[in-house]
C-alpha cells in the first residue's frame, strides 16, 4: 500500500520538479563545467530527435481524427473561423505591443556597430508563405518534418474519408486506437524529458556562454525590449483573453501546462514541443481533443505571437543602428510584415531569423540587421517560443470553450 502511495507520488512529482531542475543545473553546469556541459549535448539531441520522432504521426492522426470526433463538417468549419480570428486578433496585438514598447522604452544611448558579416543567404518572398503550405510530395514534406503541407493534406484527406459517412467510422476507429498508441510513446518519451532538457541547456551555455554575456551587455536595451514585450503579452494579455472567455484562472491553466512551456524553451521549436503541448492541454487541463488536434498543430506552425513581437521590436532596432528614420507608413509596413513573418516561420529553432527577411526588405531596412542580432537570438528564440506555445494552448482552451 505504502509503495503504490509512494509510486503515485513520484509520479505526480517528477516532471514538474524534475523539469525546472533539468534547466537549474543545466544552467549551473554549462556555467562552470562547460566540459562537461558539453559531454552532455547528446542527452539532449537524443530527447530532441525523439521528440521530432512522433511529431509527423501525432499531427496526420490529431488532425483526421479530429474530423473524424467532430463529423459534423460545418462545426469543423465554425472552429477554423474562430481559430483563425484567435490567431490573426492576438498576433496582431502581439505586434502593437512590440512596437509600441519599443518606440516608448528606445535602446538606451549604446549604438553596436554593424557588422560587416552577410546575413543567412536564405530570403523569403511573401508568396511563399502559401505556396509552402502545399506538399507537392506528402512523402517528402513527411519525411523533412515539414508541418504545414502535413495539416494541409491531413485536413483534406480526413475530409474526404468523413465523406464516406457510415463507412468511415471504422477507419476512425482505427485512427483512434492508432492516436492512443502514440500518445503512449509521448508519455514514455516525457519521462526523459528532465535530462533531456538538461543537456540541451548546459551544451548551449557552455557553447558561448562567456561570449553571450558580452553580446547581450551590447545588446541589452534591444534584448530588454523583446523580453518585456514577450512577458507582457504572456502574463497580461493572453491571460485576460483567457479569463475572460474561459471565465477560469489564467494561471492554474499555465501551471498545467508548465512541461509544455520548459520543454519550448529547452527545445527552442515549437513543433518539437507539440507532442508535450497537446499532452498538457488534453490530459491535464483536460480541452477536447477534437479542438487540441486541430488547433494546436496548426497553432505550432502558424500562430506565433513571440516571434511576430520579436519580429517588429528586431526591425525597429536594426533601423535604430542603422541611423533610419521610420515614419508612420514604415510603422504600418512593419506591423503588416511581422506578422506575415511569424505565420511564415517554421516551428523550427531560429526560423523567425529567417523570415526577418520579409520586414527589412519590405521596410527598406539593410539585411546585415540580421547578422547584428544573430549572435543573441539562441537565447531570445527560446524566450519567444515560450510564448508561442502559450498563445497556442490558451487558443485550444478559449476555441474549445466557444464552439
Ligand atoms: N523557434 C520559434 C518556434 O519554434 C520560431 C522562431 O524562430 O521564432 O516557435
Amino acid at each position: 500500500m505504502k509503495y503504490t502511495k509512494m509510486k503515485d507520488w513520484i509520479r505526480k512529482l517528477y516532471l514538474p520538479v524534475g523539469i525546472p531542475l533539468g534547466l537549474i543545473i543545466g544552467i549551473f553546469l554549462g556555467y562552470y563545467f562547460p566540459d562537461f556541459a558539453l559531454s552532455l549535448k547528446w542527452l539532449g539531441i537524443f530527447f530532441m530527435k525523439s521528440l521530432k520522432m512522433i511529431i509527423i504521426p501525432l499531427v496526420m492522426l490529431s488532425i483526421m481524427n479530429g474530423i473524424g470526433r467532430i463529423g459534423n463538417l460545418q462545426k469543423l468549419g465554425k472552429k477554423g473561423l474562430f481559430t483563425f480570428i484567435y490567431y490573426t486578433i492576438t498576433t496582431a496585438i502581439a505586434v502593437i505591443i512590440g512596437i509600441t514598447f519599443t518606440l516608448l522604452l528606445g535602446f538606451g544611448d549604446t549604438k553596436p556597430p554593424l557588422k560587416e558579416q552577410k546575413p543567412k543567404e536564405v530570403q523569403l518572398q511573401i508568396t511563399d508563405i502559401f505556396l509552402n503550405m502545399i506538399p507537392s510530395n506528402i512523402f517528402e514534406s513527411m519525411a523533412n518534418n515539414e508541418v504545414l503541407p502535413v495539416i494541409v493534406f491531413s485536413l483534406l484527406f480526413g475530409w474526404a474519408i468523413a465523406l464516406q459517412g457510415k463507412r468511415s467510422e471504422q477507419v476512425f476507429r482505427i485512427f483512434f486506437i492508432l492516436e492512443e498508441a502514440i500518445i503512449k510513446i509521448v508519455h514514455l518519451i516525457l519521462w526523459f524529458a528532465p535530462i533531456g532538457i538538461l543537456g540541451l541547456i548546459a551544451s548551449r551555455i557552455a557553447e558561448d556562454g562567456e561570449q553571450f554575456i558580452q553580446e547581450l551587455f551590447l545588446l541589452q536595451y534591444y534584448a530588454r525590449n523583446v523580453i518585456i514585450g514577450l512577458m507582457i503579452h504572456g502574463l497580461l494579455v493572453l491571460p485576460l483573453i483567457y479569463f475572460i472567455i474561459v471565465r477560469k484562472n489564467p494561471f492554474i491553466y499555465i501551471k498545467q501546462l508548465g512541461i509544455a512551456l520548459g520543454t519550448a524553451f529547452s527545445t527552442a521549436s515549437s513543433s518539437a514541443t507539440l507532442p508535450v503541448t497537446m499532452d498538457c492541454v488534453e490530459n491535464k487541463a483536460k480541452i477536447r481533443s477534437e479542438t487540441a488536434g486541430f488547433v494546436l498543430p496548426l497553432g505550432a506552425t502558424v500562430n506565433m505571437d513571440g516571434t511576430a513581437l520579436y519580429e517588429s521590436v528586431a526591425a525597429i532596432f536594426i533601423a535604430y543602428v542603422a541611423n533610419i528614420p521610420l515614419d508612420f507608413y514604415s510603422m504600418i509596413l512593419i506591423f503588416l510584415t511581422s506578422t506575415l513573418a511569424a505565420i511564415g516561420a517554421a516551428g523550427i529553432p531560429e526560423a523567425g531569423l529567417v523570415t526577418m527577411t520579409i520586414v527589412l526588405k519590405a521596410v527598406g531596412l539593410p539585411l546585415e540587421g540580421i547578422a547584428l542580432i544573430l549572435s543573441i537570438d539562441w537565447f531570445l528564440d527560446r524566450c519567444r517560443t515560450t510564448i508561442n506555445v502559450l498563445g497556442d494552448a490558451i487558443g485550444a482552451a478559449i476555441i474549445d470553450k466557444i464552439t
